[in-house]
Parts: C-alpha cells; sequence; structure tokens
C-alpha cells in the first residue's frame, strides 16, 4: 500500500506542516491511514497526526471526517464530551501523492486492547459504568446536539485518554520528543540550535508532566497481568473515528456498522437513525462486562451470517414482532409471511438475566440489574429503544457495586459491605 495513491512513508523526525508537527512513532493504521504520534513545536504537546492515503476517494472519505469532526469541535468548546479533538488539518505532498493530514489530540490505548488485557475477563461493573457515562454523553451530544449518527461504534472505537494507557507506557515508548533538524529549513545554523534546545527543554519537561501523572494515577500497565491493576484508575475515553459518521437526514450508506455491532434494523434494510448507535452501544457494554462479544455470527451450510445473525438474536431476546420480521427491504430472504425464519428453523430460547448467571457467574441481583439496564437497549423495535439522554438518566448508572471491609465489633471481626451509594448498605458475618 506504499505506492502512489496509498500511505505515505514516514520516518522517525520527519517533519510536517512547514515544520510544526515532528514524526515520534507510529500509533496505529486502518485501511486508509497511518496515525502517528507527533510533537507539536507550536504547543510543545503530543498529538496524534492521521495521514490518509492518497487516491481520490481517499481524500474524499478524509475530507467528510473533517467536516464531521470540525461540526464536532465547534459544538464543544470546552471539549468535555468525550469525542476525539480535531485540532488542525493540511495538506502533505510525499512521493505518493498529496496526503489530507488531521491533527487529534492523542489518546492512548482502545478499549479492545484493555480487554486483551484483561485476559478476556469482564471488567469491574463500576469500571463498565464508567466507561458508560463516557459514551453516553458523546452520543447524547452527537444524537441530539448534532443530529449525527456514528455507525461504527465498537471496542476499537473508543480510546482511553491517554494519560491512563494502560498497555503502553508513553514515556518508555520513545515519547521523550525527537525533534530532528527540518531539511532545507530556512534556521539553519546557530539559531537552528538555540531552538532546538529550547524546544527540548520543553519536550523534557511536558514527557516529564506526563510521567508524574502516570504515576499518579497508579502505575498502570507496563507488563503487570493482573488486572487488579485496573484498581482505582478513572476510566475515561472518547470516542474516535468518524469516517463513517453520518447526519441522520443524510445518509450515505445502507449497510453500516460492523458486523457482531449490527443492529436487526440494518440487516433488514428498513432504514436507521440514531437508535442504531444505541444497539451498537448495548453490544459495546455487554463485551465490557462479560469480555466476549455478545453476538458472532457465522454462515453456515443452508443459512448465511445474516441469518445466523438474526437467529441469534432471537434465542438470546426473544421472538422478533412479526411487522418488524416482515417490513424491511430484504426480510423476504430471510422470513416467511409468518415472520419465521426460512432457513433456521428450531431455535434455542434463552435470556440474557439466566445468561449473566448461569455462564458468567454474575449475582442474581447483578443480573437482574444489568439486565434493566441493557434490555431495552435492544429492542427490536428502534423507536422503543432509550435515547443516550434517557440512559444517561438510568440509576444503573449511578450504583455502586459493594466492597468487602472487616469492622471489629463485639461479637467478632464481622464482614461489611461498604456501598458508596446511598441505596446500597448491608451487615452480614
Ligand atoms: P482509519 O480511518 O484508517 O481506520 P482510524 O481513525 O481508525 O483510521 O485510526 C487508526 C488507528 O490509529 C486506531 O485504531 C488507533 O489505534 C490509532 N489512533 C487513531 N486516532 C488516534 C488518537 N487520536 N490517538 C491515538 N491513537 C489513535
Ligand atoms: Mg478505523
Amino acid at each position: 500500500s506504499y505506492r502512489k495513491g496509498g500511505y505515505h512513508a514516514v520516518r522517525v523526525g520527519d517533519s510536517f506542516s512547514s515544520g510544526r508537527y515532528i514524526a515520534q512513532r507510529k500509533l496505529g493504521w486502518g485501511e486508509f491511514s497511518t496515525v502517528w504520534l507527533a510533537y507539536d513545536t507550536r504547543s510543545s504537546g503530543y498529538v496524534a497526526l492521521k495521514i490518509q492515503k492518497s487516491a481520490p476517494q481517499f481524500a474524499q472519505a478524509a475530507l467528510h471526517e473533517i467536516v464531521v469532526l470540525s461540526a464536532i469541535a465547534d459544538g464543544d468548546s470546552s471539549n468535555s464530551k468525550y469525542v476525539v479533538r480535531l485540532i488542525d488539518h493540511f495538506k502533505h505532498t510525499g512521493p505518493n501523492g498529496q496526503h489530507l493530514c488531521m491533527v487529534l489530540e492523542f489518546l492512548g490505548d482502545s478499549l479492545l486492547r484493555l480487554i486483551k488485557h484483561n485476559h478476556y475477563k469482564g471488567l469491574e461493573l463500576n469500571k463498565v459504568r464508567e466507561i458508560c457515562k463516557c459514551v453516553l454523553t458523546c452520543l447524547d451530544y452527537l444524537h441530539r446536539g448534532l443530529g449525527i449518527i456514528h455507525t461504527d461504534l465498537k471496542l476499537e472505537n473508543i480510546l482511553l485518554l491517554s494519560t491512563i494507557n494502560a498497555t503502553k507506557d508513553p514515556v518508555r515508548s520513545g515519547t521523550t520528543p525527537i525533534l530532528e533538524k527540518p531539511e532545507g529549513n530556512p534556521n539553519g545554523g546557530v539559531t537552528m540550535n538555540i531552538i532546538e534546545k529550547k524546544l527540548k527543554q520543553r519536550a523534557r519537561r511536558a514527557a516529564a508532566r506526563i510521567s508524574g501523572r502516570r504515576s499518579s494515577m497508579g502505575g498502570v500497565g507496563g507488563t503487570t497481568k493482573s488486572n487488579r491493576s485496573l484498581d482505582g484508575i478513572d476510566l475515561r475515553c472518547k470516542v474516535v473515528d468518524f469516517g463513517n459518521a453520518c447526519w441522520a437526514d443524510k445518509q450515505f450508506a445502507q449497510e453500516i456498522q460492523t458486523r457482531q455491532y449490527r443492529s436487526p434494523e440494518v440487516i433488514l434494510q428498513s432504514g436507521y437513525s440514531f437508535s442504531s448507535d444505541m444497539w451498537s452501544f448495548a453490544c459495546i457494554v455487554f463485551e465490557l462486562a462479560i469480555g466476549e462479544m455478545m453476538f458472532t455470527p457465522k454462515g453456515g451450510e443452508g443459512f448465511s451470517e445474516d441469518e445466523d445473525h438474526l437467529a441469534m438474536m432471537m434465542e438470546l431476546l426473544g421472538k422478533i414482532p412479526r411487522k418488524i420480521a416482515i417490513g424491511g427491504a430484504r426480510s423476504k430472504d430471510y422470513f416467511d409471511r409468518h415472520g419465521d425464519l426460512k432457513r433456521i428453523r428450531r431455535l434455542k430460547y434463552g435470556c440474557l438475566d439466566k445468561l449473566l448467571v448461569d455462564k458468567h457467574r454474575f449475582s442474581e441481583i447483578d443480573a437482574h440489574e444489568f439486565t434493566e439496564f441493557l434490555g431495552p437497549l435492544l429492542d427490536f423495535e428502534p423507536e422503543k429503544r432509550p435515547t443516550a439522554e434517557q440512559c444517561l438518566q438510568h440509576p444503573w448508572l449511578n450504583f455502586k457495586n459493594l466492597k468487602q471491609t472487616e469492622v471489629k465489633s463485639e461479637s467478632g471481626v464481622e464482614k461489611v459491605n461498604v456501598g458508596m451509594s446511598k441505596l446500597q448498605i448491608s451487615v452480614g458475618k
């Protein structure tokens, strides 16, 4: 892909936008771009530099993402809505063509890496709640504030804030800035040396600030394997990747969302809206709490991936109401006129509560409360799903799971459940 129309090859120390940004190390890549950690010599801080492939269709996609991200930034002047911030954008010409570049705030690992780091065990429910609050705040802002549907919510597209990077140490992995002298820079010689020295000093201070914050956050990461390493950390995150986002009243694609997070109305092609993001959100919440995806459909002999997916949804959530099942442009491919799947006849019905208790060893009360929050988001009727705004009001988000502490009393040592919420304080031996 490093050819005409493709990626731009970057070397550590390369400079961009007339020397303002200096490449430090690669952060990641996608189908459309490579993303680099860069040092911003103007703000003396780190940024993520997304360098798009150069062919016209990629340039077009980048322009779209810039438009969406600009609208997002314009409406969120305090940068408090848990959406990645676009700082700057420019064009960069290289041997493979002209590349649109987006300068984004530097974020940390994705939630997918967090789950991997946690050995695919579910996160503590209190951590799940913290993540939910960030994502819901973002979705409420996108949906209600801007009329934007993300359309591709999944664990890879939610990144932790960089100071609480769970699996990498940004300092040790080379974030002491590398400030190569830009080639052909008019400020050569002595002036350059002084500028460089000053920049290096500022950069060292910035790096020290980052390392200070990290240790005060409890020193996450590195080689530690225990999931206790997540204790006491304020898990905050932001939503990224707006390459596929659209406006509710200006949609571009019929098939949206990554397979496992795809909503029934998208499979059936009965039209989608904000509520389709809410379905993906529910899939994410399940995955965070359980450590496994909610639905992993596969095609088989005599049935397609879509049909397997619909069957799995019904096995977990109950039968799709007939009027929904037969109401989409693709319904005839999957359902008969009674609303039964044509090619997968015998379904094994279960329910979310029971799955959580039997398979995932939730306590009955946790399972019940969790299902009360999650269940309504998985309504087959999109209009019935709660909005992000409504979810933010849900009591489950403000429960705290009990922590046990030992307390001495007249009758000996008692284990006391200290709930941090007013609602739950109980005593037992
Ligand atoms: P694409 O549109 O090519 O899929 P993405 O926006 O998904 O590109 O970014 C590709 C990868 O780069 C992400 O999966 C992530 O690992 C990394 N990345 C993207 N944005 C940031 C950011 N702001 N901070 C840190 N890493 C990022
Ligand atoms: Mg991507």
